[in-house]
């Protein structure tokens, strides 16, 4: 073995090593604390790779969709969105808000602030409160840092460390990894529909409804709007739902929220 394939090699188990060391123990006794959420998450990702996969992801994601030119869809998601995003305190990330040209009935945000709507989601909305119940929601799931985890429980529970060790390998195999891409978000581009977990959901809700009310936004809009998607619930077609499954207890906790908040 040639000196510089060795000294790959060594520096690539001290990288895995670093990486056990750093994220893999703290997992046994508790891992990086969020304080939008107030517990600790497994973190297998850093926040500089979360960043290129996810620019990957969203660029792959252009690609493939079609993006509607409507300036009429265009000009309501930004409004929008500009407006959860500074209640969100979320600023420092660059974000885009594109409508995607399907009748698809989803939405989906990428944790570098990336942010996809279908006009199908859109055409169902009427109002911007509502549109802002759903834009709360994923930028919910981005202030929890939901993607990075539920990519690092993959990572961890399905491949355990040689795809870590392949990831940190040949980074290019993974870039446009559909997995991975489902994992951050950009599911249903990628066809791979990875729906996120109840208390994944629960706490992007309430996320969700205090940069409403941050916003100055009615927050009983999103109670509206989860009844009614829920009601349309009965076709297959849903993607929504398939990624955010909605139910009678998910609205319940809402409710409870907003009461135990004072914001109705
Ligand atoms: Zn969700």
């Amino acid at each position: 073995m040639s000196d510089t394939k060795l000294s790959k090699l060594v520096q690539r188990r001290e990288i895995l090593m670093g990486l056990a060391a750093g994220t893999m123990v703290p997992f046994l006794s508790g891992c990086a604390e969020n304080d939008a959420l107030g517990r600790s998450q497994l973190m297998l990702i850093s926040d500089n790779d979360l960043m290129q996969l996810s620019d990957a992801a969203w660029e792959e994601s252009l690609k493939e969709e079609r993006v509607l030119r409507d300036p009429y869809y265009a000009r309501r998601l930004q409004r929008v969105g500009n407006r959860v995003v500074a209640s969100s305190g979320l600023d420092h990330l660059n974000w885009e808000f594109v409508v995607l040209d399907s009748p698809t009935v989803n939405a989906w945000v990428l944790p570098n602030g990336k942010v996809a709507f279908y006009k199908g989601i859109l055409d169902l909305m009427d109002t911007d409160d509502q549109v802002a119940a759903v834009m709360g929601h994923e930028i919910g799931h981005v202030a929890a840092r939901h993607s990075a985890e539920r990519a690092s429980q993959r990572m961890a529970a399905q491949y355990g460390m040689s795809i870590v060790e392949s990831y940190l390998g040949g980074r290019s195999d993974m870039q446009y990894n559909s997995d991975i891409a489902a994992a951050l978000g950009a599911g249903v581009t990628f066809g791979v529909l990875m729906p996120y977990s109840r208390q994944h959901e629960y706490e992007a809700d309430r996320l969700g409804i205090d940069y409403m009310v941050a916003g100055r936004y009615d927050p009983r809009h999103a109670i509206d709007f989860w009844m009614g998607m829920s009601q349309l619930h009965s076709g297959n077609e849903m993607a929504f739902m398939s990624t955010h499954p909605s139910n009678d207890d998910r609205i319940a906790a809402m409710r409870a929220h907003m009461t135990g908040s004072g914001y109705v």
